[in-house]
């Protein structure tokens, strides 16, 4: 197969890990008889010092012409960086924003998994992590609460805020559809999560989702209300599989359920539309204080390009030989400095990359 890969190496370590995946792309189009085709453009603050703007229409324009797009991380260190002198949305976040929403990326997918190997990491009591888990958060990331209608203003003399969370039937349905995609990929589970006992829009998402639930006979569904699946995160997180759920509940629960996997350097993310067209980048941001010294953990983003083949490009045996090559690596002992414990070997960025190709 020959697929178009746009690549935004973006700021700080974005530029180093996003080479070390590109590694990986190639190893695994020689294995396995495959065309990928990179076309490197600006985002971030880069965009900001060559173009004057974080996002330009070239960018956005280059990304829609590809199959998909592979993302390092943007931004530089917010205190000392001049990027942060300029207005709000003349910053490299801005550029970050402006892309998910000029390629209308609804979806976002954080597989949250806790290697055996990396367990010793995991902040929960070792009877629970001792079982592992992996499961698959889907965040709806362009409407609910943080897109309705808000102000504040002064109501009888008393400064009031308000924010609107408002889903209609066909964003709820649409991400829907993607959560069930998934899990026919995987265990075949999809946990709904909601507040369906206090709001509406959650007894209305919840109803939505029961309609697309039975175009899935094979899947599994189950609801949950948010704070109970808050709980449910540390107490028993093998239970999980796919979790579909809104906006800002998405949020909090991906952040809660990365926190329990040990590393932010080891953690891929998608964001998808409608299509198999999706962005895939790391979930941590572009770590200024060790920018430029080959120390960053490339594995997030190796995830990622992983994700890239198995949803966009529909490689499955591809992606199941990348991320079994990273499991490998873990197992062999080699550890970048984030993941470091005793007795491990530690290597450089672009040594993970190196020892992760030789094992696909
Ligand atoms: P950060 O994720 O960049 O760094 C937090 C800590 O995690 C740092 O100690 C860093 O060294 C470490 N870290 C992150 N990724 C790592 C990796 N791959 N390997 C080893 N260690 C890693 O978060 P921050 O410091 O709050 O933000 C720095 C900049 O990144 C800011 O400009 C922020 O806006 C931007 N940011 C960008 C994105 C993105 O591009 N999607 C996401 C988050 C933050």
């Amino acid at each position: 197969m020959e697929k178009n890969i746009a690549v935004i190496k973006g700021d700080g370590i974005g530029p180093e890990i996003v080479t070390e995946a590109m590694k990986i792309l190639d190893r695994v189009a020689e294995k396995y008889g495959h065309v990928f085709n990179y076309e490197q453009l600006l985002m971030g603050g880069c965009s900001i010092d060559v173009n004057g703007v974080p996002l330009t229409d070239e960018t956005i324009e280059r990304c829609k012409a590809a199959d998909a797009v592979l993302m390092g991380s943007i931004g530089g260190d917010t205190t000392t960086s001049p990027w942060y002198k300029l207005p709000a949305d003349r910053r490299p976040e801005a550029g970050l924003l402006g892309i998910r929403k000029a390629l209308g990326l609804f979806a976002n997918l954080r597989p949250c998994l806790l290697y055996p190997q990396l367990s010793g990491a995991c902040p929960l009591k070792e009877e629970i992590s001792s079982k592992g888990f992996d499961m698959l958060i889907m965040r709806e990331l362009t409407g609910g609460l943080y897109f309705g209608n808000r102000k504040t203003e002064e109501i009888d003399g008393v400064m009031t805020a308000v924010d609107t969370l408002k889903y209609d039937e066909n964003e709820i349905r649409r991400i829907a559809v993607k959560a069930f995609d998934v899990a026919m990929q995987r265990k075949k589970k999809v946990t709904s999560v909601d507040k369906a006992n206090v709001l509406d829009s959650s007894r209305h998402w919840r109803k939505v989702v029961e309609e697309v639930a039975k175009d899935y006979p094979e899947v599994a569904l189950e609801h949950m209300l948010v704070d109970n699946c808050a709980m449910q995160l540390v107490k028993d997180p093998a239970q999980f599989d796919v979790m579909v759920t809104e906006n800002m509940f998405g949020d909090i629960l991906s952040d809660e359920a990365s926190m329990i996997t040990g590393s932010i350097g080891m953690l891929p993310s998608a964001s998808m539309n409608e299509t198999r067209f999706g962005l895939y980048e790391p979930s941590g941001g572009s770590a200024p204080d060790i920018a430029g010294q080959n120390k960053a953990n490339p594995i997030a983003t190796i995830l990622s390009a992983a994700m890239m083949l198995r949803y966009s490009f529909g490689m499955a045996e591809e992606a199941d030989a990348v991320e079994g090559a990273v499991a490998k690596v873990l197992e062999e002992g080699y550890r970048t400095g984030d993941i470091m414990s005793d007795g491990m070997k530690p290597v450089s960025c672009s040594d993970m990359g190196d020892k992760i190709t030789e094992f696909i």
